[in-house]
């Protein structure tokens, strides 16, 4: 490649600070160093965690930074070291890596390597280390990442590499989003055949983890949203009811357990709202019910009855669907690309990276499930 070992210029929407839209700058991308690959990004998704760090987070020192997490691209040039990728693979940037040597990647209970920006500043939700430069500014890549941006650098321990056959403006919702909410059904969860489940909050990861509960063979699935305008598409993915808590004066785990004789067997909470978090405990059947919280909130303390665990309940925590990243994206390709997993039926607009702005404001206002920005072009 001709662009091998040189600075790369090239477009990002950078975020100079919480708050404030997105501002597309021209940005130097410096070549991959050992063990890392450049990669072109082609298409990217807008995930509610990009809206969590630029507006709801507290920790205001992730800035400037380019976001974005739910990327796929194509590796343009790799650096001293890298021997599992080369020019040309398709791949998808992974926001959790896997490097196989740590304790967490050795033990099978996890997907939590030790590795990457999250052993580095979680606050600050990327590393100290970038190889993005704005304007004589270090620029901070989110969550590892980064694919707001028509190139980016990554650890090969965090980048998966796919099948060449996938539709990168597709499976780049396996980033994050779709592989969040089926893998918090199927492998944090472990949902049962024949049980009955409640997901709260119909997001492109709720409406994923309806997917997940499906595909393992719940028989009833109860899909919660305030926002009427989900139950159709949770239809699409499996639910077989829907329930607006505000159409009830009585607290939503009383019109849940009302409905199933006594609570769900399965909840899960991809809200990111404590108080949501706290009704999908409750809404769990006594003596067996697991509760999974799947959104994303490092603001408020969760609070609960001691008594509801007490009962038998267990209440548990789901980071990227418990997914060892760099084993699991490729096996979410393949169910893709087999069509035992959806993805087209999320994405509801399709854009370019210069509006991306615009995606925000939609999925702030209820209106999208996925925005999938074109990026570069292959
Ligand atoms: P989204 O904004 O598209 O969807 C959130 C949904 O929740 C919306 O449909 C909204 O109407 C609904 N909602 C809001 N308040 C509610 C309430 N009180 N009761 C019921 N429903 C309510 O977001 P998304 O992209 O699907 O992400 C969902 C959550 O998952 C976010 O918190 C995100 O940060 C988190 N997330 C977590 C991980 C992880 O690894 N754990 C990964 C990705 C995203
Ligand atoms: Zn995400």
């Amino acid at each position: 490649m001709a662009t091998a070992g040189k600075v790369i210029k090239c477009k990002a929407a950078v975020a100079w600070e919480p708050n404030k839209p997105l501002v597309m700058e021209e940005i130097e991308v410096a070549p991959p160093k050992a063990n890392e690959v450049r990669i072109k990004i082609v298409a990217t998704g807008v995930c509610h965690t990009d809206l969590y760090h630029l507006f709801e987070s507290m920790h205001k020192d992730g800035f400037p930074a380019v976001l974005g997490h739910e990327g796929a691209g194509i590796v343009e040039s790799v650096g001293p070291g890298v021997t599992e990728l080369k020019t040309g693979d398709k791949v998808i940037p992974l926001f959790i890596s896997q490097c196989r040597e740590c304790r967490f990647c050795k033990s099978p209970k996890t997907n939590q390597c030790e590795k990457g920006w999250a052993a580095d500043r979680y606050d600050v939700m990327s590393a100290e280390d970038s190889r993005f430069t704005c304007k004589g500014k270090k620029v901070l890549q989110f969550m590892g990442t980064s694919t707001f941006s028509e190139y980016t650098v990554v650890n090969q321990m965090a980048v998966a590499k796919i099948d060449p056959a996938a539709p990168l403006d597709k499976v780049c919702l396996l980033g994050c989003g779709i592989s969040t909410g089926y893998g918090a059904a199927v492998n944090t969860a472990k949902v049962e055949p024949g049980s009955t489940c409640a997901v709260f909050g119909l997001g492109a990861v709720g409406l994923a983890a309806v997917m997940g509960c499906k595909a393992a063979g719940a028989k009833r699935i109860i899909a919660v949203d305030i926002n009427p305008e989900k139950a159709e598409k949770a239809k699409v993915f499996g639910a077989t009811d829907f329930v607006n808590p505000k159409d009830h004066s009585k607290p939503i785990s009383q019109v849940l357990s009302e409905m199933t004789d006594g609570g769900v067997d399965f909840s899960l909470e991809c809200v990111g709202n404590v108080g949501v978090m706290r009704n999908a405990l409750e809404s769990c059947v006594k003596g067996w019910g697991v509760s999974v919280l799947v959104g994303w909130t490092d603001l408020y303390d969760v609070a609960a009855r001691p008594i509801q665990l007490i009962a038998g309940r267990t209440w548990k925590g789901s980071l990227f669907g418990g997914f060892k990243s760099k084993d699991g994206v490729p096996q979410m390709v393949k169910g893709y690309l087999d069509k035992k997993v959806k993805l087209d039926e999320f994405i509801t607009h399709n854009m370019t990276l210069a509006q991306v702005n615009d995606a925000i404001e939609l999925m702030k206002q209820g209106k999208c499930i996925r925005t999938v920005l074109s990026v570069s072009p292959q």
